[in-house]
């Protein structure tokens, strides 16, 4: 008799199925710009890969692009998810290229993490940004749990970040 596959290893297996997809995704965008790790940067960044959410692929991208033509060192502290927003860390960042970030950071809070589709910060079983099909009724948060740094131009940053906001 075939063995009943739980609901818990069900999800566990999608789970998995997506970390996979995330790893293999970013670490083709790790290679094709030559991000390197900010702790050893004679190696490419390979930390937490899985964690990155495959919806917000462009939005790093376009990301990436900017802070090189921007003149980025191409240090990668770390890129994840956290509170339903992108995080980017980078080691050593102008003001303008912190301003890059902080306006991808923004942006994320509006793109399902899933399949990049507009979205809504949702309360899953954690916080995630998601679009209506992904959402599946999950209840919309009406703002980011985040507290920002407003920015003397106006930007906004979220706090906790290692960036800081420029002449502080
Ligand atoms: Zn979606």
């Amino acid at each position: 008799m075939a063995r009943k596959v739980s609901e818990f290893e069900r999800s566990l297996r999608k789970r998995k199925r997506r970390w996979a997809a995330n790893e293999k995704a970013y670490r083709k965008l790790v290679a094709k710009y030559g991000l390197l790790s900010e702790q050893d940067p004679t190696k490419p960044y390979c930390d937490f890969l899985s964690d990155i959410p495959l919806g917000w692929f462009d939005l790093i991208e376009t990301l990436v692009q900017k802070l090189i033509a921007a003149g980025w060192d191409r240090q990668v502290a770390q890129v994840k998810q956290k509170w339903g927003g992108l995080r980017f860390y980078v080691g050593g960042a102008s003001p303008a290229m912190a301003r890059l970030i902080a306006r991808a950071e923004k942006r994320s809070l509006k793109i399902c993490e899933e399949y990049g589709r507009p979205g809504v910060l949702c309360n899953a079983d954690f916080v995630r940004t998601l679009c209506d099909a992904h959402a599946e009724g999950l209840a919309p948060l009406r703002k980011s749990p985040v507290i920002r740094i407003r920015f003397q131009d106006g930007d906004t940053h979220p706090a906790g970040s290692n960036l800081r906001p420029p002449d502080l």
